[in-house]
């Protein structure tokens, strides 16, 4: 008998409240019973994401989030800004292409963050841009860039300012009205403890102006089309309702903790991995690094691919490794969601006889000592 303990940027585990709310009968999506719970979950989205406006909700995977951020903002033509420092950042520049629209880009190496002041450069030398995306936790990396930075310049500039803050939504502050952040894109499957399958889109007041106005083609991802139906609790078209079901426990859930709690809770969660690693002679791959996961670059010597496979066959533990660009370059250990001590402790404890059995030699209980030192502080 083996545990299994998944500990990979998503999915991520399910809050068990919202894996048996799932399991009861499914309920009809037009009825009051679905409205009186749409009308609470959308009171719960405008607290997550520290906003006052509607949050829609979209039937689909992150990603489609993204599209529909894309094509409810931009026009035939239009100029856009994209920051490309990891597969997600790379996303945005590809959606906006498959649309006929040939962004600039700020391209910056993997595993660093953006310098804010290239996003005022590049917005002065072209001041035709019209939007600007960003990710916010580059899930690719582990790198958290700074939204706030950047933000407080787009802000001064007809430009709106587009995030995919898909790891970042409740782990780390992101008050998308306090920083004027236009559009916030969100998923269900990271931080919000429910499985993959709902994506979720903040949209500020000069946001709506802009798409008002946007011409490129769209049909499902419509945001007019979807506050509307919000507007008298509904969808636009039938939901994933036992999601939404799951949903309704999630955001429960994190208003019970409070969001600053959240937040802390994985501040330190991040802080304890990062010294369990650390402590194992291990570097870090992000110079700016995310609370949502750690991403540490294998070790001379050792295959990444044996460290992830032997955690999962040895220990019952699904981490991720590398993609594209850093394949074979780093490991993740994520730490985002219904996620607390306990995993961080499971972790890296796997992780020490793992290293240990592969070559790398560590002494047991190091990097675990490390964890228990930042736990075991107050904050
Ligand atoms: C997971 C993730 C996405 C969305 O991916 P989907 O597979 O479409 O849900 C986008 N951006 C980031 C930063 C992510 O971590």
């Amino acid at each position: 008998m083996k545990k299994r303990h998944l500990l990979a940027p998503g999915p991520t585990q399910v809050l068990p409240e919202a894996l048996l709310a799932m399991a009861r009968p499914i309920i009809y999506h037009r009825g009051p019973e679905y409205e009186a719970l749409l009308a609470r979950v959308r009171e719960g989205l405008k607290i997550l994401f520290q906003t006052k406006n509607e949050v829609l909700l979209f039937t689909s995977s992150g990603t489609g989030g993204m599209e529909g951020a894309v094509v409810n903002t931009l026009s035939p033509g239009d100029r856009a800004l994209v920051i490309r420092s990891g597969k997600f950042g790379e996303r945005w520049g590809e959606i906006c292409e498959a649309y006929g629209i040939q962004p600039r880009y700020i391209d910056v190496e993997w595993g660093r963050a953006v310098e804010p002041h290239l996003v005022a450069a590049a917005l002065k030398a072209d001041p035709s841009i019209k939007a600007v995306f960003a990710t916010h936790s580059e899930s690719s990396t582990g790198v958290l860039h700074d939204v706030e930075a950047i933000a407080r310049i787009v802000r001064a500039t007809p430009a709106i300012l587009i995030v995919d803050a898909i790891t970042s939504l409740g782990v780390v502050d992101l008050p998308m009205d306090a920083w004027e952040v236009d559009v916030v894109v969100g998923g269900s499957q990271k931080s919000l403890m429910i499985p993959p399958g709902l994506a979720f889109c903040g949209v500020s007041d000069k946001a709506w102006t802009v798409v008002e106005r946007s011409r490129l083609p769209k049909f499902y991802f419509n945001f007019k089309a979807e506050r509307k139906s919000l507007e008298k609790n509904q969808n636009a078209f039938t939901p994933a309702v036992s999601l939404v079901v799951a949903l309704h426990e999630s955001l429960a859930a994190i208003r019970a903790e409070g969001l600053p709690a959240v937040f802390a809770r994985h501040d330190r969660l991040a802080r304890a991995t990062r010294a369990g690693v650390t402590a194992l002679g291990l570097e870090l791959f992000a110079e700016r690094p995310t609370p949502a996961l750690t991403a540490v670059t294998v070790p001379p010597g050792i295959e990444a691919s044996a460290i992830v496979k032997t955690l999962r066959t040895a220990h019952g533990i699904t981490i991720s490794g590398g993609q594209t660009k850093v394949k074979g370059k780093i490991f993740r250990l994520a730490h985002l969601g219904y996620a607390d001590e306990s995993d961080v402790v499971v972790c890296l404890s796997a992780l020490e006889r793992t290293l240990n059995d592969l070559g790398y030699p560590c002494k047991l209980g190091e990097g675990v000592r490390a964890v228990q030192e930042v736990l075991s502080r107050a904050g």
